[in-house]
This record gives C-alpha cells, structure tokens and sequence, in this order.
C-alpha cells in the first residue's frame, strides 16, 4: 500500500460550484479522503504540494480516433463525405509500428491537456487483429492514460453505403474504388472476436469495445453480430449516427425510417451503446436513445471543422440521454483539447436560439466532459468526480496562469478561460503522468523523431491514395452535396424547417 498527500489545493466540487481549499489522501490508485487542510495521513505518505492549484477530475473524451493523429492537419474544406474519401490517403498503409505510434502521440497530447481517459475507436485496415488491438493499447499503457478502444469495423465501403454515389463515378473511379472493398462481414466478426479472446489487458486502464462505424456502413446482420459479440465479451458498443445530412438522408433512403429507429428495430440500443455526433437527430430518435439508458458522445468542434451542424445538447439532455463530450479524432478537429471541446459545447448550445434559458450551462458541459463522458466509457461508478472511492484521475491547473487571473468562477473559467495552457500536473490512477507541464512517461524527443520519420515514410506510401482522393474529390464533393439537398425536417426544438 502506498499512500499519497496532496496539499493545499482547491478541489473542484462540479456540482457545486465549488472549490474548496482541501487535501485528498489516495492509497495506491484511489482516493480515500478528501478534508480540511491538515488532513490526517499516514505515516510516510508522498506529499504533493498544491497551494496554488485548481484539483479537477481528469476530463474524459468520449469520441475519438487514435488513427487520426498522424492525420493531423491534412485537410483543410473537407465534409465528412471528403473526409472519408480520403481515408485511404491520410490513414493508409500504416505498420503495427505506426498503429502504435498514432495512438501514443494522441494519448500524450491528450494527458498534456488535461484528458485521462478516453474512448478510441481506431482502425485498422483490411482487418482488426489481435496484435493490432494490443499495440493500441499499450500505447495507452505506456503513457499511463486510461482508455476504451474499440475496433472500428464494417462490411460496406464509403462508396457502396451511400445511395447512387458508386452509381455517379465514372468507370475508370469506379473500378479503383473497388479495391477500397472491405472483407466480408463474417470474416471482420471472427477476427474481432480472435482478438477479443483471452485478451489479457488490464482492464482497469484499457477497456475494449466494438465499433460497428456507421449503421449504413454495415449490412444488418452485421450490427447484430456486433452486438451478439459485444454481448458475448460484455463490451460496449459506439457508432457513428446522424452525423451529416447526408448520413441522415441515406438512412431515410434505405430503412425508409431513421438511422436511430433502425438500429432500435434491430434491438441493439442500451445502456452499453454510445451514439457520437447525433446531429440530425429528431424527438423521437432522442426519446429512443434517452428510453434505453444509452449514451451520445458530442463532438462540436468536429461538427463545425466538417460543416455536419450544430448538435441540440439541450434536446439530448430533456430527453434524459446520458450526454459525454468528444473531441474526435485529430483529422477532424485536428486537436485532441478537452477544454476547447467544452467551450465549444457551450457556444454551439447557446448559438441555436434566442432562448438562453434552454442553453447549455457550463456546470452541464463540465458535467458531461467528465461524469457523462465516463459512464459513455462504462467507467463511471469509477472516474469522472473527485470523491471517496474514485479513481485519482486529477488535474491540477496553475492558478497563477493568466486564464485564472482573477480567480472569479471555477466552473465558468474551466470551461470558458481554460484552454490547457494552465495544466501543471496530472495524475492517473495514482501516478503522476505529466509533473509541471512535461509528461514523464514518454521520451518526448524519441517522439518526435519516430512521428518524423512515419510521417515522411506514409506520406511516400499513399502518394498513389492521394492520387485517388483528388480525382474522387469533385465527384463526391458535388454528388454528395447534392443528396444533401434533399428536403429533411428535423422535428425538434431549434431546428428550422427545410
Ligand atoms: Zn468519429
């Protein structure tokens, strides 16, 4: 048992809209007690000042993507139809090495802003596998971040999930993108569910899911077995709904209903399942979600960077859905800062009307970065609050940092002044993980040297891959638009009709 002393610090109470002057004792990875200044230890406890600090728990992202932080930076207008076209591109032919070392630069930018935990849905192409699975995660591991990772898969390319799109190329497009095909949906299930058996990860840090990436990317049979295997390992599920018009105009085309209302006939939704983006969403997908205890991960800075839309936090919210906050991933936000995610939570909220009293409150955006976000992780009876028998997922920000010059409001300024710049320390599970601004885990210029050199390496490799993007760009940069033209009336509070 070890014991460990922080001192001086004002804790953050969310909920309360406080911060109080008080010391928190942690034996090993929990903390034990939280009191006045003087707080009884044990004898030989650690001590670790905090006089001039703000104690947050350490923000969580519900929603992001480790294959997106090589990515970083790539793009500039890209919707998320351009995005995914360019997937082959900014996030081809990548190694094991590279697999690992994407999540790694991802976790080390998300420690060093704050972030403790998160949910990663990354890919790997042509087939999630087991060794895939384990370098993601002990990138994480070696940082010391705790993280759920969720192979993202399905069993219909980009170009046959979208109505008319493959239809729209022309031919000599058309047969390339065939090699873009993906393995058929039985052969993606077994080796997902080759990687999930006897997985020996620790499963207090690293977590494992399933991501079935987008409902009209995967054929029916495949998202039910998704959940049967979700089922079978006890793992959460995550999916891409309702992001774009275009997604929500697709799904009306196939299912003749909504992509929600879809997948609730398919008797997937639950507490286990986290929707991100949810976008085009109306009441009743909303009621759906909210009725089956299930999660959404908002993502507003990816909303705006890819032009999805404004998500209604507020209408997720009334409809008792348990709302998290996302950053996504770095080749659509292009950053990996929870603070900024929360501010932008905020102002997305308070941009859609005139009725301030339906905006968010930056108590809720702070509630749902951290409690929200984790109970979407299926963490949340362990991370999230700074409270007797939690997890010591803390962050303590430097209150002599311009951002809280003058102290004024704890929560206000968290979500509103903080921007990662005043990040001092972090500690996760116990260990201090960044200690006055530099991360202790990671040889930051080995980093740095490894991340140049794949860089250099990928960007020779998918030279052809961007080749293809650039020919495919003005024919689904136009079709695509073009569908999203099509009349679609969201029935909710703010949204205007079409
Ligand atoms: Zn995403």
């Amino acid at each position: 048992m070890a014991f460990t002393i922080l001192r001086g610090g004002r804790v953050l109470d969310i909920a309360a809209g406080t911060a109080e002057l008080a010391d928190i004792l942690i034996e090993d990875d929990t903390i034990r007690d939280i009191g006045p200044s003087g707080l009884a230890a044990p004898e030989g406890a650690a001590l670790i000042s905090a006089e001039r600090k703000l104690i947050h728990p350490g923000l969580v992202n519900a929603h992001t993507h480790a294959h997106g932080n090589l990515a970083k930076g790539m793009g500039d207008r890209w919707t998320l139809e351009l995005l995914l076209t360019a997937a082959p591109w900014i996030t081809g032919n990548r190694s094991p090495d590279d697999i690992q070392l994407t999540a790694q630069l991802g976790a080390v930018e998300m420690v060093l802003k704050g972030c403790t935990a998160c949910y990663d849905l990354f890919f790997e192409w042509p087939l999630p596998t087991r060794d895939g699975m384990a370098r993601v995660a002990s990138a994480y591991s070696e940082v010391g971040m705790r993280a759920v990772i969720a192979p993202m898969i399905a069993d219909r390319s980009f170009f046959e999930a979208i109505p008319g799109l493959n239809d729209a190329l022309p031919d000599p497009l058309r047969e390339r993108v065939k090699a873009l095909r993906l393995a058929p949906g039985e052969t993606t299930l077994a080796a997902v569910r080759a990687g999930f058996q006897g997985w020996s990860g620790d499963r207090d840090r690293v977590r494992l899911a399933l991501a079935p990436t987008i409902p009209h990317h995967c054929s029916d049979d495949f998202i039910r077995g998704c959940a049967t295997l979700a089922r079978d390992f006890d793992v959460g599920l995550h999916s891409h709904v309702a992001e774009s018009k275009v997604q929500a105009i697709a799904g009306m085309r196939l299912y003749g209903k909504t992509l929600t209302a879809h997948l609730d006939e398919l008797g997937v939704l639950g507490p286990h399942f986290t929707v991100a983006h949810s976008v085009w969403l109306d009441n009743d997908d909303m009621a759906r979600l909210g009725d089956h205890g299930a999660s959404i991960a908002h993502n507003p800075g990816s909303n705006m960077r890819l032009g999805a839309g404004l998500a209604d936090a507020r209408a997720m919210l009334d409809a008792r859905v348990n709302l998290g906050i996302g950053t996504d991933g770095a080749n659509c936000s292009d950053n990996q800062n929870m603070y900024e995610a929360m501010r932008l939570a905020s102002f997305v909220s308070k941009v859609q009307g005139p009725e301030w009293r339906r905006w968010m409150t930056t108590r809720e955006v702070a509630l749902a970065a951290t409690q929200g976000s984790a109970r979407a992780l299926g963490f949340g009876d362990r991370i999230g609050r700074i409270a007797r028998g939690y997890q010591a997922d803390l962050v303590m920000l430097d209150l002599d940092h311009p951002n809280w010059l003058p102290f004024n409001d704890p929560v206000n300024q968290l979500v509103h002044c903080e921007d990662g710049n005043a990040v001092h320390s972090v500690m996760i599970a116990g260990h201090m993980v960044v200690e006055n601004r530099r991360v202790l885990t990671v040889d930051m210029d080995r980093l740095r040297d490894r991340v140049a050199a794949a860089r250099d390496r990928l960007a020779a490799a998918n030279a052809d891959n961007r080749r293809l993007y650039q020919a495919l760009e003005p024919v689904v940069g136009s079709y695509c638009p073009g569908l999203a033209r099509t009349p679609y009336h969201v029935h909710r509070y703010g949204a205007r009709p079409e």
